[in-house]
């Protein structure tokens, strides 16, 4: 495909990923640090991303979908471990040795069945839902199970895991609550090794340190230490061009609904990102970029394809330069505060029309 010079560039800084997954090997006080590149890597490209993480050692990865276990195994090649959270079907991963998670009762015995029926030890992992609400098994069905474990038996248990609900806010009480609740189920379990922590959990202490840290957003430079210092290093830069300039009356408003109206004559330059690319149309009015070392207002609405900015006290302004929407310390945390959101979500919005450059 032809390379488009009026197309948004998403450079990822695969050495700032590794730099990050290190600083986070450091700080877990238990085990092994894993990998979170579900969802592409937060937006990033899970396939690089992965490969330098296992180039720096990384031998356990997480993904959410079947799908996703499969391309990333085409790109990891054999040796790593790929744990699909959200489940699959004996068989579905057709040979690509993927470790399911087991969500329910219901998922436990599909497994062993299909143990029993193959004569294999498959991998999996056993996922205690202790305060979410939301994916693995509850506290009725764990009760179930520990009385009566003989399920478990045919498979090879890798892992028992939990989720924090709350682990961004360390003095939540459901981070104790939680971290007992899973104690008191795995210790009656079968032993396994035990994986706990999100990106956030590995700053909560060694009460929440486990066989196996499981980061994604702190890999991927969001602070998992929100309203302190981020640790983390920057991953993403994204910037965009300006297609044209145009200077405005004072009285004349920009883009729809008229929402912006200049105060003073202004120059407004069009820049080719818009809501369908990621940037959240909650942002209008509410945002900024960076050009040459200078601060741009977001001004008037964000369109689906183009944003426009003020770039009145920027001479530094014109066709083809490209404006910093992301970088030059605007992080993804910061857009996201402005949009009434998380820089998750910021992230895994970025649009599939930017150019992605790993380096
Ligand atoms: C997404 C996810 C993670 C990673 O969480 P971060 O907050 O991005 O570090 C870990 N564990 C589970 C079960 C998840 O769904």
């Amino acid at each position: 495909m032809a390379t488009d010079a009026r197309a948004g560039l998403l450079s990822v800084d695969l050495s700032a990923v590794v730099a990050n997954w290190r600083l986070l090997r450091e700080r877990h006080q238990g085990g092994e640090v894993a990998a979170v590149v579900k969802a592409d890597a937060y937006g990033l490209g899970a396939a690089p991303v992965g490969r330098a993480l296992r180039d720096a050692g990384c031998r356990t990865f997480f993904v959410a979908h079947l799908a996703e276990g499969m391309a990333l195994r085409q790109a990891l090649g054999h040796g790593p471990a790929i744990v699909v959270l959200n489940g699959f079907r004996p068989g579905a991963d057709e040979d690509a040795a993927l470790w399911p998670a087991l969500n329910s009762l219901a998922d436990v015995e599909a497994w062993a069945d299909s143990a029993r029926v193959h004569g294999m030890r498959h991998k999996v992992l056993l996922h205690l839902d202790t305060g979410m609400a939301r994916l693995g098994l509850d506290s009725r069905e764990a009760e179930r199970l520990i009385q009566d474990p003989w399920p478990l038996v045919p498979l090879d248990l890798r892992y028992v895991m939990t989720h924090l609900a709350c682990a961004d806010e360390p003095d939540h009480p459901l981070n104790a609550a939680q971290a007992a609740r899973f104690a008191g189920l795995a210790d009656r379990l079968p032993a396994a090794r035990r994986s706990v922590a999100n990106s956030s959990g590995i700053f909560l202490g060694p009460a929440f340190a486990s066989d196996l840290a499981r980061p994604g957003a702190a890999l991927y430079g969001i602070n998992p230490t929100p309203g302190r210092p981020n640790p983390m290093r920057q991953v993403v830069r994204l910037t965009a061009p300006i297609l044209q300039l145009r200077e405005i009356a004072a009285g004349e408003s920009v883009g729809y609904g008229a929402s912006f109206t200049a105060t003073r004559p202004s120059r407004i330059a069009t820049v080719a990102a818009g809501y369908a690319d990621g940037y959240l149309r909650a942002l209008s009015g509410r945002s900024r970029a960076v050009l040459d070392g200078a601060e741009i207002p977001l001004v008037g609405r964000v369109s689906m394809d183009l944003l426009t900015f003020d770039v009145t006290d920027a001479p530094a302004a014109a066709p083809g330069r490209h404006v910093t929407l992301i970088g030059d310390g605007i992080t993804p945390d910061e857009l996201a505060a402005a949009a009434g959101t998380i820089g998750y979500e910021i992230l895994t919005s970025l649009g599939p029309r930017y150019r992605r450059i790993h380096a």
